[in-house]
């Protein structure tokens, strides 16, 4: 359990100076929280920082060593693990990050299973982390005698003077702005500001071994690393709620979190006047007994929150946007205290639930294709959910839940002609039974936001072969104007954007 219901920090700016450099000017996150400015003097750098956060206090955010200062954004799952290596107790997540640095250098990030984004000012050199699935994404941007780095590109989108590019491979660009990076998932960018350098140090890699196991054990192993994923993710202070379509991933996810805690879990569904899966939901709710609530989004006001996703997401892949729509739109429609949400997102790609054929190569081939690409989409990011002032977390991506389902052989995930066998197996005890042979539904399909989306643009002249196309140009272009142009999202006309990708369309 966490020791605190929410992180310190959901997000940050900094910036270490060595010489020159302007300050940051003054960032607006999508993230909401209180603002606090803080700065600290170290030997050889200076560094300011913003964080965005929840809560009153913001001691637990950073933590400060001999000469040495960590930001963190986000939180530590293995905590206990970590405490047993460190010299001293630490109180919170940035000591414990602090601790591992001193213990271990840069290599500190491979101990740590969390969903976060660290910056590390440290003698003459700036460390850049992010957690093994990237899941908090983390920017930068380099001048001269200068390291930004920054939990949301939008607050590094203005050009700085005298930006220098990057000498390491590894760091991503950013479309349409020069000078930006994002670093990759499980890695640490190492910036010695001294002697001008860049390099990436890999913290985690999705394995591409897989093992063989019995059905027994593997079940076994997939529910025991799931009811610690779930458990390490409840906070006392923080009653759970879970997002739940009553697919398989987020049932399980809910009938654990269930187990985990005294008395009833909150539930919600979202659905749109076009499509919903309530009744399946009802259907685990009821037999949980969890306190549930549906929202339904007409398709309109759906689609009307696609500059938000883009807001808050900041993700270039249509499909992506598609799949975080709903998401969004139900966060945003979630009024009340902060919640600390937990969803069944993110199992479909270990266990190749998208993946609708019985065929073993194949269902291997999409695996390791989508643990491979995942990176730099933005799709776990928290941003989705605190943009509403509510913190989310995803179990399935917890880093030994995420790696147990990677390795498992394909025969595993698909079994007896049914996708995701072994994790049905695994919640068979603690789920009606035909929630545990439902078959998989997306929740863009499930929501309509799919088929919503499409009609969008067809409506507006583009014809069938070129929807596709049209969704990615409407997802530049809103891009393009909030992240690059700093439009916000409520401002954005989005019939216009409609309009005038489907004019560029039609040729
Ligand atoms: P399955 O993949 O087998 O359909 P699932 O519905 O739980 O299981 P996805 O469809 O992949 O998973 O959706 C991802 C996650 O998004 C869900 O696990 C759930 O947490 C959330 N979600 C999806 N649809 C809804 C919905 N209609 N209402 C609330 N949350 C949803
Ligand atoms: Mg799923
Ligand atoms: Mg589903």
């Amino acid at each position: 359990m966490s020791e605190q219901p929410f992180p310190a920090a959901y997000g940050f700016l900094a910036s270490a100076r060595t010489g020159g450099g302007q300050d940051p000017e003054a960032p607006r996150f999508a993230t909401r929280g209180r603002y606090s400015e803080l700065s600290e003097r170290l030997r050889a750098q200076s560094v300011r920082f913003t964080l965005v956060h929840p809560g009153d206090d913001t001691s637990g955010a950073y933590a400060t060593g001999a000469d040495t200062l960590v930001v963190l954004a986000g939180e530590i799952y293995n905590r206990a693990e970590i405490d047993t290596v460190l010299d001293r107790a630490a109180a919170s997540d940035a000591e414990r990050v602090l601790g591992l640095v001193e213990r271990y250098g840069l290599h500190a990030f491979r101990l740590v299973n969390g969903r976060f984004a660290a910056f590390v000012a440290e003698g003459e050199r700036v460390l850049l982390a992010t957690d093994h699935s990237g899941s908090v994404p983390l920017y930068t941007r380099r001048t001269a005698g200068q390291v930004l780095a920054a939990t949301e590109a939008k607050t590094l989108a203005a050009p700085h003077q005298g930006d220098l590019g990057f000498p390491a491979g590894g760091a991503r660009r950013v479309r349409r702005l020069p000078g930006l990076h994002q670093v990759p998932a499980g890695s640490v960018l190492e910036i010695d500001t001294g002697r001008g350098t860049a390099e990436t140090h890999r913290t985690w890699v999705p394995p591409v071994s897989r093992r063989i196991m019995s059905e027994e054990a593997a079940v076994d192993a997939v529910r025991h690393a799931l009811e610690k994923a779930v458990a390490r993710r409840l906070a006392p202070a923080a009653p759970p709620l879970v997002v739940l379509s009553g697919g398989i991933d987020s049932s399980g996810v809910a009938a654990l979190a269930d187990a985990a805690v005294l008395g009833p879990i909150d539930t919600l569904s979202m659905g749109t006047d076009r499509s919903n899966e309530f009744p399946q939901a009802r259907v685990v709710a009821d037999h949980l007994g969890s306190r549930h609530r549906e929202i339904t989004i007409p398709t309109s006001e759906l689609l009307a929150q696609l500059p938000h996703t883009l807001h808050a997401a900041e993700s270039l892949d249509a499909e992506v946007i598609e799949y975080l729509l709903p998401l969004t739109a139900l966060y945003r429609r979630l009024d009340g205290p902060a919640r600390r949400v937990l969803t069944g997102y993110g199992a479909d790609i270990p266990l190749g639930g998208m993946h609708r054929e019985d065929r073993l190569p194949q269902l291997d081939t999409a695996v390791a294709f989508d643990m491979d690409t995942f990176d730099g989409l933005n799709e776990m990011s928290p941003v989705l959910s605190t943009a509403s002032g509510h913190w989310s977390t995803h179990p399935y991506w917890d880093r030994e839940v995420l790696e147990l389902l990677t390795v498992l052989e394909a025969g595993l995930k698909r079994r007896y002609g049914r996708d995701k066998w072994v994790l049905r197996a695994a919640m068979g005890d603690v789920l009606p039974q035909e929630t545990v042979v439902r078959p998989k539904l997306g929740v863009h399909e499930g929501s309509g936001t799919t088929s919503g989306f499409t009609l969008l643009v067809r409506e507006a002249g583009v014809p069938e072969a070129g929807v596709a196309a049209a969704k990615t140009a409407v997802v530049e272009e809103l891009f393009d104007r909030i992240v690059v142009g700093g439009e916000e999202p409520d401002r954005v006309d989005l019939p216009d954007v409609v309009e005038k990708v489907a004019k560029a369309v039609k040729g």
